[in-house]
């Protein structure tokens, strides 16, 4: 009746009370022990022994009282639970726990969208909701907000982007400071408003953020403090007009300095957002490796540089969209075009913009468009193999480049190219790295794993942490922050969920 990987320290007689006891509160046909059944939740992408992140079952919870019962089970018997909203977190670990013997507790039958308030373009969904539900949402009722989604489109939700701090591309882009009150369940069994919520019949919930007292919502993200099962978020009005640019750059140096003046120009309210990519960021989504080189290792710079320069491709292109009234967007574009112009790039709009695969696709993910254009990726190389390598840095020149060459120079010498895109914030930016490889060569995906650690260790030398990273390595990134944020986290763990049942290693975090 079980499978054959037992939660850590749970015997088998006891695992099999739990599976009759969770089959009781959430019905036999939401839970799931069979290998066939739980095979979904299993698959990973990062290089990284399936065995590591096997989990004991899968338990399909359609309410916030299979919620408070399931964690009510895990408690009596020990047994950990890893939440999961729509569980695409694809290159971070998908669905799976950060330790074997876990049980998945998937949420996507709970895919209510509860209310949204065109007026102060807001929304409040349950963890299942994904953002094509969301999308076609707003579209079939002509609502006139766009919500901000990730580059992986609608596959994916907003709960578990914005609980891992995700990022999207329009004005709202910065997914954990454009969310607004949660509902938890607590590991005792509480259920419990942050915010506004938990006064009168919750009025202000989607509008005020901090309430009274502590501003606990934090806790919630990146964490294994609690069970998420409604969260408000702050969707853009849809602006009059709409206007998208391109900045491309010939080198690192003065694309670095251009994305310094990008962060100069979201300080100063005439840029809204933008993202940055080498050109191989780009062409990984459209084209084979096989196109530009067969030898082995990397492609070197050389055989990339003709290749660009043969299809019209800069080496570095910034995208952004203004957004305003014709005559907002027509002055902040003549503002940007001075700007980048003084650094080097060029400026392409119009026809230009629209003859690129890439500029297209920007321009969708920031006018409410989600697509699955970049899963095009997983055919440069082949074999399924992704982890995204995303340390976050300053938005300053020195920096960019400090970064970008660290990490280049480390994938490369492992035998990997870099693609690298430039998630820009106002004064910050997530510098995001697919490591592409092979997973079905074991060889290339230990090769892959190396790769990671040492990239993740130089930066975090450097001083770029990780801002989110991956099952696999949740450890080690936990480990490059300090003792007393870790003795912190613990002490938090342990005040909340005695028992260690929520999530085991989350961002490092155990009892
Ligand atoms: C081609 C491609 C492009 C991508 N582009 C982007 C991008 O632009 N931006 C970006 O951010 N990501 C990107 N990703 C990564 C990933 O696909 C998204 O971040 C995705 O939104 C995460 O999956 P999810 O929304 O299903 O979250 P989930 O997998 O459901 O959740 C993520 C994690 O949050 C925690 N969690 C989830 N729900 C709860 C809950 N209810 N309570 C407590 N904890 C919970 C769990 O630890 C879980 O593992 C990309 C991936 C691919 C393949």
């Amino acid at each position: 009746m079980t499978n054959s990987v037992l939660p850590k320290g749970v015997s088998k007689e006891a695992f099999d009370k739990a599976i009759g006891e969770y089959k009781e509160a959430l019905g036999n046909e939401n839970v799931l022990v069979a290998p066939e059944k739980i095979a979904p939740y299993s698959k990973i992408m990062i290089p990284a022994e399936n065995s590591q992140h096997q989990p004991s079952g899968a338990l399909l919870a359609r309410s916030v009282k299979d919620v408070q019962e399931v964690l009510g089970i895990c408690n009596k018997y020990r047994i950990p639970v890893w939440p999961i909203s729509t569980g695409r977190n694809f290159g971070y670990g998908t669905a799976a726990p950060a330790t074997p013997g876990q049980m998945v507790l998937d949420m996507r039958g709970m895919n209510k969208i509860i209310e949204i308030d065109p007026v102060l373009c807001t929304a409040l969904v349950e963890p299942g909701v994904t953002y094509k539900e969301l999308v076609d949402y707003i579209n079939e009722r002509n609502l006139d907000v766009w919500a901000s989604f990730p580059s992986s489109g609608g596959l994916a939700g907003p709960v578990g982007n914005t609980l891992d701090r995700g990022v999207g591309y329009n004005r709202a882009g910065e997914h954990f400071s454009n969310f607004c009150g949660l509902e938890v369940v607590l590991a005792n069994g509480e259920v419990v408003r942050t915010g506004m919520g938990s006064i009168g019949k919750g009025e202000t919930w989607q509008s005020y953020r901090w309430g009274y007292g502590p501003w606990v919502d934090g806790l919630f993200s990146q964490s294994n403090l609690g069970v998420v099962t409604k969260m408000g978020l702050w969707l853009m009005k849809k602006p009059p007009h709409y206007e998208s640019f391109g900045v491309g750059w010939n080198d690192v140096e003065s694309m670095a300095k251009g994305v310094e003046m990008a962060s100069r120009m979201r300080l100063s309210a005439v840029m809204e957002n933008g993202v940055v990519g080498s050109a191989l960021y780009g062409v990984i989504s459209t084209k084979k490796r096989s196109d530009i080189y067969d030898g082995p290792g990397a492609i070197p710079d050389a055989v990339l540089a003709k290749y660009y320069k043969d299809h019209g491709i800069p080496q570095f292109a910034l995208f952004s969209t203004l957004y305003g009234t014709k005559e907002q967007v027509a002055v902040n574009l003549k503002i940007c075009r001075e700007a980048f112009e003084s650094t080097g790039g060029f400026v392409f709009t119009g026809e230009a913009f629209n003859a690129s695969p890439d500029a297209r696709h920007w321009q969708r993910m920031m006018t409410g468009r989600p697509e699955l254009h970049e899963f095009g990726n997983y055919n440069f190389i082949g074999g399924g193999g992704s982890a995204w390598f995303a340390p976050a840095l300053p938005a300053r020149a020195y920096d960019v480049v400090r970064c970008y060459n660290a990490t280049k120079e480390i994938f490369n010498k492992h035998g990997f190219n870099c693609p690298i895109g430039f998630l820009l914030g106002v004064r910050h930016l997530e510098q995001v790295a697919d490591l592409l490889f092979d997973r079905t060569n074991p060889e290339e995906t230990q090769r892959a794993h190396a790769c990671f650690k040492e990239a993740l260790e130089a930066n975090a030398k450097l001083g770029y942490g990780c801002y989110r990273t991956n099952i696999a390595f949740m450890d080690l990134a936990a480990k490059t922050y300090s003792k007393e944020l870790r003795n912190l986290n613990k002490r938090l763990k342990r005040s909340l969920d005695p028992n260690g049942i929520i999530a085991p290693g989350k961002s490092g975090i155990y009892i």
